[in-house]
């Protein structure tokens, strides 16, 4: 099993793979969880004017301290059509207009008698709670560059830079398929040796948190001719994600008939553990991931392989995943041929993440995974790792 290739060769076969999608013109508003595909340029400087970061009064920072004439009240989208002249204060909401002449604002709980005339009482300072005009970003800079997976604070700050559309990735089109002739939807009564079809569910949830537009395949049994008509619908795909049936059993079917329709197997057989029997095959532009049909199995390769391709697919400038470094709570048994995914509840303690490995760690343990919220990577070596030695942890 030396011969088995390691977690980090595989990723990057998969990634030589990927050939990025064409860009979209996306609305903003339906912009979230996609990958800019081009840099995003500010419409306008912002903010696009001098403007109040308080309800207060405008004023010029030498006539403090003293006593002004208030001569003009500015709201928020009402600018006055005059300048500040000496000896004068203007009231002034957050989000107004700060006058010409003015060259500080002075917060109203700063000042005495705010009504016709106030008085201020202590020096300010020049600039004080004035927001600069392009402080944030100055009209041409860049917003965010292309690669940038698009959250709320960013669709957020596209929109504060006006921009009504941007150039996105197209969103990967992903068939999923599941196989066994074992496997019954949930809700359906199981005869013996029946057990409910959970893979396409996790699979399907993980692919669209990914991004891709999710296409569930009716799963097939374990027949040769059937097999083939499903991959091959799933084969129009820009991504097929199968499950089960990549073993070494008499009824592991999906290698043999991807290589009959033409798919060339790029690898079988990755040093983790869960999930040693992945396979990973390209026909065309289309990426197939064969993973084993333990639902623990599938859920943690999908992590390592999957969702990277995906991302990188979308054009993501950082597609791998995004491990960080934990503690261990406890000792854990090192596999000596294979890395281990360890699911694991983590928690901070004097500052440090510390990773607990849930109890449950055999690869059709769903349910114990599902308590988990990382993946924890023992490297595999001889013995075991004390508690507290420093891991990779990934975000579940
Ligand atoms: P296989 O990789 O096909 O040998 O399947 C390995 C184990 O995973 C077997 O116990 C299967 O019954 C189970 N399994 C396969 N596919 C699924 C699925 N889609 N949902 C839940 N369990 C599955
Ligand atoms: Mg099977």
């Amino acid at each position: 099993m030396a011969d088995l290739l390691s977690i980090d060769d595989a990723l990057a076969a998969v990634l030589a793979r990927v050939v990025p999608l064409e860009g979209d013109e996306v609305a903003v508003g339906d912009a979230a969880g996609r990958v800019l595909a081009a840099p995003a340029r500010a419409a306008v400087d912002l903010p696009p004017f001098a403007s109040s970061a308080m309800d207060g009064f405008a004023v010029r920072a030498d006539d403090a301290p003293g006593e002004l004439p208030v001569v003009a009240r500015i709201a928020a989208g009402r600018p006055v059509g005059r300048a500040l002249g000496v000896g004068e204060a203007m009231a002034i909401s957050t989000g107004g207009v700060v006058p010409a002449g003015a060259d500080s604002v002075v917060p109203i709980e700063n000042v005495e008698d705010a009504g016709d005339r106030i008085r201020v009482p202590a020096f300010v300072g020049k600039g004080d709670n004035i927001r600069k005009r392009g402080g944030d970003v100055e009209a041409g800079g860049t917003v965010l560059g292309a690669g940038t997976w698009l959250g709320p604070a960013q669709v957020g700050a596209l929109a504060a830079a006006g921009l009504a559309t941007v150039v996105c990735s197209r969103r990967p089109r992903a068939a999923v398929l599941a196989t066994g002739t074992e496997l019954r939807p949930p809700g359906a009564s199981l005869a013996d040796g029946e057990i409910y079809e959970s893979n396409t569910y996790t699979l399907g949830a993980q692919l669209a948190d990914a991004g891709a537009v999710v296409e569930r395949l009716p799963r097939v049994e374990d027949d040769e001719a059937a097999t083939r008509d499903a991959l091959e619908r799933g084969l129009a795909a820009d991504v097929l994600v199968t499950s089960g049936g990549v073993s070494v059993g008499p009824h592991d079917l999906v290698r043999r008939a991807l290589a009959d329709l033409g798919a060339e197997e790029v690898f079988w057989r990755v040093a983790v553990r869960p999930g040693k029997p992945v396979a990973f095959a390209v026909r065309g532009r289309t990426l197939v991931f064969g993973l084993p049909g333990n639902p623990v199995s599938s859920l943690v390769a999908f992590e390592l392989f999957v969702r990277p391709a995906l991302l990188a697919l979308q054009g993501a400038s950082r597609p791998r995943p995004p491990y960080r470094p934990a503690r261990l709570g406890r000792s854990v048994r090192r596999s000596p041929a294979r890395d281990t995914l360890l699911r694991a509840r983590s928690h901070v303690e004097d500052g440090a993440i510390v990773v607990d490995p849930v109890v449950g760690q055999e690869s059709h343990m769903i349910v114990r995974a599902a308590d988990a919220d990382s993946l924890v990577v023992v490297p595999r070596g001889d013995g075991e790792l004390p508690p507290g030695a420093t891991v990779d942890c990934l975000a579940l």
